[in-house]
């Protein structure tokens, strides 16, 4: 199993491993042996997209000439069905249909032949996941699929309209995953803020997934920045679970770059959000982001402004993406595309601030305690994320605390994350 891109990917590649063992798959370290792989794809850059090929070339290898290579998600959507017998594919699933991939998986092991289960990205496509295999933190998918239409992403197109998980369907797999040992849950989706179609939905989410008994941590993965709204507010501020932690997606900080991105808010409007959710959530939340650099016509001042914005807003961690064009895109039809020793130039520079911002906000919690949620251990230094989704490692654990959230004096940070001393 080959996993790229979102959380969302990972729910599903989590999903799907979880279906093929039942039906007797015995999953492997790695590609080398094995009788058929699978690749969960992406699709949202270009280099996404060169990373799936190179996935499927080295799935193929690795298999042999008589196993099976399957490949699901937004990057098998859009491939062209004789691309994908020539790249070795034997199984294409679609981003809506991967609940029918197991299916097609054994019918190909059986019969060989070539098996096209994509349909329309549409409807809810059931998964289930009982056991995470990353025994702490559990992503938990309840929305798929986006109507915004930036200007420059493809995903609309390959992931299809907004749909909604059941919420009696979410909560008992929130049940599952928490009866299974996971302590932690993670609520993601594509544009998670439209959950059941407006922020009402997911405040009433967060409130009844809160309840399951014996969680002990929720997160929300990425929310766009629209969809804060002070109801969403309110019920993160009331869940004790909730971890105060928000990724919200800047893009840019230029209001003309921003209105041509098609994202629905000005620099300003980001920096309010900001505001309100430190307000209500208290002044350590840590916002994390992604910003996307070098779109067409970025001038050197409009990018000068995205830097301004990262620091003003007090971001954590943020992910640098430089733009690349996506075929069937608005923004794929602009003039003024930047040379790309121009993008590449700014996306390290855009880097560069993040990792200094992710140090400068890291390094205020030294001298502070803060429980971390032991997920691995290594010569007796525990190592996991505190609620506020820092990294960190902590000596003098005495007994087995994995998996168990654990409370410790932070006495140190570097590179953005933390080392700390056990409290008992
Ligand atoms: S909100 Fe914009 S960036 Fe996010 S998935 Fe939808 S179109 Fe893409």
């Amino acid at each position: 199993m080959c996993v790229l891109g979102c959380r969302s990917n990972l729910y599903d590649g989590e999903a799907l491993s979880g279906e093929l063992t039942a039906r007797g798959a015995f999953l492997a370290g790695g590609p080398e042996g094995c009788q058929a792989a699978v690749v969960v794809s992406c699709s949202v850059t270009a280099a996404a997209d060169k990373k799936c090929r190179q996935a499927v070339r080295r799935a193929r290898r690795a298999v042999g000439p008589n196993g099976v290579v399957a490949a699901c998600g937004c990057w098998a959507q859009g491939l062209d069905a004789g691309d994908a017998r020539a790249l070795g594919i034997d199984v294409l699933a679609g981003s809506r249909r991967k609940s029918a991939l197991p299916d097609a998986l054994e019918a190909a092991l059986e019969s060989g032949g070539f098996f096209d289960v994509r349909g329309k990205p549409e409807g809810w496509d059931f998964l289930t996941v009982s056991r995470p295999l990353l025994r702490t933190r559990a992503f938990l998918k309840v929305q798929e699929g986006c109507d915004h239409f930036c200007s420059y992403c493809v995903i609309p197109f390959l992931r299809g309209r907004p749909a909604s998980r059941p919420l009696e369907d979410t909560l008992a797999e929130a049940r599952r995953i928490t009866e299974s040992g996971c302590g932690e849950i993670v609520l993601t989706g594509v544009h998670l803020g439209i959950y059941g179609k407006d922020g009402a939905a997911l405040a009433e989410l967060v409130r009844r997934v809160s309840e399951t008994p014996g969680l002990v941590r929720l997160r929300l993965g990425s929310l766009e920045p629209f969809s804060l709204t002070d109801n969403l507010l309110e019920a993160l501020a009331d869940s004790p679970l909730f971890c105060p932690h928000l990724h919200l997606p800047l893009q840019s900080g230029d209001d003309e770059v921003l209105a041509r991105m098609r994202r629905g808010y000005t620099a300003e409007d980001f920096f309010q959000v900001c505001r309100r959710a430190r307000k209500k959530l208290g002044g350590d939340l840590h916002i994390s982001s992604d910003v996307l650099v070098g779109f067409p016509s970025e001038s050197e001042e409009a990018f000068q402004n995205t830097l301004a914005l990262m620091a003003g807003a007090g971001l954590g961690r943020v992910h640098v993406f430089p733009y690349s064009s996506r075929r069937g895109t608005e923004a794929a039809g602009f003039l003024g595309r930047l040379p790309p020793q121009t993008v590449s130039e700014r996306a390290a520079r855009a880097a560069a601030l993040g990792k200094e911002l992710l140090e400068h906000y890291a390094a205020r919690f030294v001298g502070r305690n803060l429980p971390i949620l032991a997920e691995s251990a290594e010569d007796g230094v525990y190592s996991g994320y505190t609620r506020n989704f820092l990294f960190a490692f902590v000596r003098g654990i005495d007994g087995d605390a994995l998996g168990r959230e654990v409370g410790a004096r932070m006495t140190g940070s570097f590179k953005g994350e933390l080392v700390g001393e056990w409290i008992p």
